[in-house]
């Protein structure tokens, strides 16, 4: 048995399972606190079919104050220091004891890291920037479409081959598919590498039958008006671009000396434990090695953040209990990916096994696109 004072920090998909998780296994055992600068949780899968005018923001946002009636203490506030030798959490409303802290506080974007992004790079990695990225779309009367990825990681590996297939469908209900002309880069030498070649190259193949011209291994690193420059030299022109922003660890994880070389909390794998004692950093605020992996790291993704806060919530629960079994995250994880016309491919895995990840891929079905809008009620109701 343990200290009972536990703090989750941010109250994204990470924190939301972990805070349910912990009030319903713990009750009164244990004060569980969640922190998140926002008074709603946000459901970013959607955020595709919001920048389309299929979902309204109400849609897929929901208050977090419903938690507090499941015994959960919801702090809405800005996590402004986290000192792990002290145990103490900085807020603008005062410090925060803990016994065990899981961070969940996601990835922050760089925009300034590419000069013109700002000015000129629509995007949909928060729900705001989508709804400027909708009215872009609504008032564009034809031209070249450039969409891609400025760097790596980046949340979602899938979601911008969406906003490709999407958008090509959406111009093509509009009437105007042959007024449009599309381009997609990325520094990545194929689509969605995580899943393997033979998985990118389908989606590459999806690309290819829509027109849509795909350029791997092109590094943006300025954007200036109607143009996208890449190093190298190279550049692509543009009417509207919708750029994946470059992530960073938020700055309050770093000034607490949490990330490693490669900028973001290194965990074990299985346990997201950190190397100081009580820490667990879960979702995309986590570096998780996949040594038998397609690429060296898991990708960000919602589903992998689920897993691995169930995984942290019940070894805590079982810590603070002394009741129940010791878990291990697998490394699961599975993604629809929306290809126009009602329709959704679906691809699963698990990416921390001894062998490269094995994975099911299932072409283009409506069932798959009925799939993800039962994914997305679940999402909206389960945890509130
Ligand atoms: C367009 C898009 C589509 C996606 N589609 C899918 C999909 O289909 N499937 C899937 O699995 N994943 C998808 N994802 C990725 C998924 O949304 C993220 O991987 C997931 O939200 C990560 O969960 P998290 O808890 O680590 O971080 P988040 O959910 O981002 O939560 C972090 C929280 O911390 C809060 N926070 C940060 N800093 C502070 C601070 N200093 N003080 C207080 N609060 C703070 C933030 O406000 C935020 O609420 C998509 C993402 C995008 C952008």
């Amino acid at each position: 048995m343990s200290g009972n004072q536990i703090l989750v920090l941010g109250g994204g998909v990470g924190g939301l399972v972990a805070s349910n998780v912990l009030a319903e296994r713990l009750g009164d055992r244990a004060k569980v606190t969640l922190v998140e600068r926002k008074d709603k949780f946000q459901f970013p899968p959607s955020y595709p079919w919001l920048m389309l005018g299929m979902r309204k923001p109400e849609q897929v946002q929901k208050g977090l104050g419903t938690l507090r009636k499941k015994g959960i203490k919801v702090v809405n506030d800005e996590v402004s220091s986290i000192d792990v030798e002290k145990r103490v959490v900085g807020t603008k409303g005062g410090d925060l004891y803990y016994d065990h802290l899981v961070l969940a506080l996601g990835a922050e974007y760089a925009l300034s890291a590419i000069p013109g992004f700002r000015e000129h790079a629509r995007h949909i990695y928060d729900l705001e920037s989508a709804l400027r990225f909708k009215d872009a779309i609504e008032r564009f009367q034809g031209g070249r479409v450039a969409i891609g990825i400025s760097r790596t990681p980046f949340k979602c590996p899938a979601a911008p081959y969406e906003v490709a297939l999407l958008l090509e469908d959406y111009f093509a209900k509009k009437g105007m598919r042959e007024k449009v002309r599309f381009e997609f880069f990325t520094p990545e030498p194929m689509p969605v590498p995580a899943v393997g070649p033979e998985i990118g190259g389908k989606v590459l193949e999806f690309l290819r039958s829509k027109g849509i011209g795909y350029h791997p291994r092109m590094k943006a690193v300025e954007i200036r008006p109607g143009e996208v420059r890449f190093d190298g030299g190279d550049a692509i022109p543009f009417d509207l671009l919708f750029c994946v922003p470059p992530h960073v660890a938020p700055s309050v994880v770093v000034e607490a000396g949490l990330t490693d070389e490669t900028g973001w909390v290194p965990v074990d794998p299985r346990t997201l434990e950190t190397k100081h004692p009580g820490v667990f950093a879960v979702g995309d605020v986590a570096s998780v090695p996949t040594p038998n992996g397609h690429v060296p790291f898991l990708p960000k993704a919602g589903v992998f953040a689920h897993g691995q806060a169930e995984v942290v919530a019940s070894n805590l629960a079982r810590e603070v209990s002394g009741r129940g079994k010791k878990k291990e995250w697998g490394g699961e994880g599975s993604c629809f990916l929306e290809a126009g016309k009602g329709q959704s491919a679906f691809v699963k895995g698990v990416f921390l096994g001894d062998g490269k990840p094995e994975m099911e891929f299932h072409m283009p079905g409506r069932v798959w696109h009925m799939q993800k809008v039962l994914f997305e009620r679940y999402w909206m109701r389960h945890w509130f």
